[in-house]
């Protein structure tokens, strides 16, 4: 087995490594094909990181095309343990307006094509056939990787809205006006379009993963506007980017070193014979 490489992955745009001073790029391949883009390893605070703009690094991967499964496998078969995965959402609440920081602890799945298991009884080229594995998601967010993420927040002074619950739509378009008030009346939070299956396939990987969601914009039922336009989200987010970096590289400085983990993460297997070996 190779030495492990990296302890904690970012899945997020290109802002989040391109200032790094030394980065290593390594592409990974994967039994379910190659990920979004290379890895890009490098260092904060002392913690090796992997990032991985999950995109691609010309963002040109719409969301239902991303090949999740190759993102998380490849992360973990580089020694990642623990993931936080930056994300742009729409605010279902006028309080939630743009500039939002929110660390959601529950996630509805609106999306429709999306493959969401590891465990499918196809057989991988390499060796192994999954079993059927039914793994719990009751919550589907690291408590410790939520903690950090709040603290790191807090530090910045930018108070975070701590809760609440991530639906996660198909896309690529954003919703219609009568989508985005069934949504708010559901007492849900945020919509975006990334978040499932990627907590799913992490937790399925036993990774600790923790979504941080920046509000770019009102969807279109919370507001009386035009509803969602591309270029205000780009705007929103070029404005954000800078500090949503300064929280998660001192979010990346407060995680746990990975043998202390002591959430329930990492057990998302017990009791099961997954038929695999994880990387
Ligand atoms: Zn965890």
């Amino acid at each position: 087995m190779n030495q492990p490489q990296a302890d904690i992955g970012v899945i997020g745009g290109s802002g989040f490594y391109s200032f790094l001073d030394d980065v290593t790029e390594v592409a990974v391949d994967t039994p379910y094909g190659a990920p979004s883009d290379s890895l890009f390893l490098g260092e904060i605070a002392g913690r090796r990181v992997a990032f991985l703009p999950r995109h691609g690094r010309e963002h040109a991967i719409p969301p239902h095309r991303i090949n999740y499964r190759a993102n998380l496998w490849a992360l973990r078969s580089l020694g990642v343990r623990q993931v936080l995965g930056p994300c742009a959402v729409g605010g279902l609440r006028p309080e939630f307006g743009p500039g939002t920081l929110l660390v959601p602890d529950q996630l509805v799945d609106r999306t429709k094509s999306r493959t969401q298991t590891f465990f499918d009884g196809e057989p991988l080229a390499d060796g192994g056939t999954p079993n059927v594995v039914h793994v719990s998601f009751a919550d589907p967010y690291c408590p410790t990787g939520r903690e950090v993420a709040l603290a790191a927040a807090r530090g910045r002074a930018w108070e975070p809205v701590d809760g609440g619950t991530m639906v996660v739509i198909e896309g690529p378009r954003f919703s219609t006006r009568a989508e985005s008030r069934w949504h708010a009346a559901q007492g849900w939070s945020v919509v975006g379009m990334t978040g499932h299956p990627e907590a799913m396939l992490a937790r399925e990987l036993e990774l600790c993963y923790t979504s941080m969601a920046l509000v770019t914009d009102l969807d279109a039922g919370a507001e009386t506007g035009e509803g969602v336009s591309h270029k205000e989200v780009l705007e929103v987010f070029s404005a954000n980017v800078g500090r949503l970096r300064e929280v998660l590289f001192d979010a990346v400085a407060k995680l746990p070193e990975t043998v202390g983990r002591d959430c329930l993460c990492v057990a998302a297997l017990d009791g099961w014979e997954p038929g695999i070996a994880l990387p």
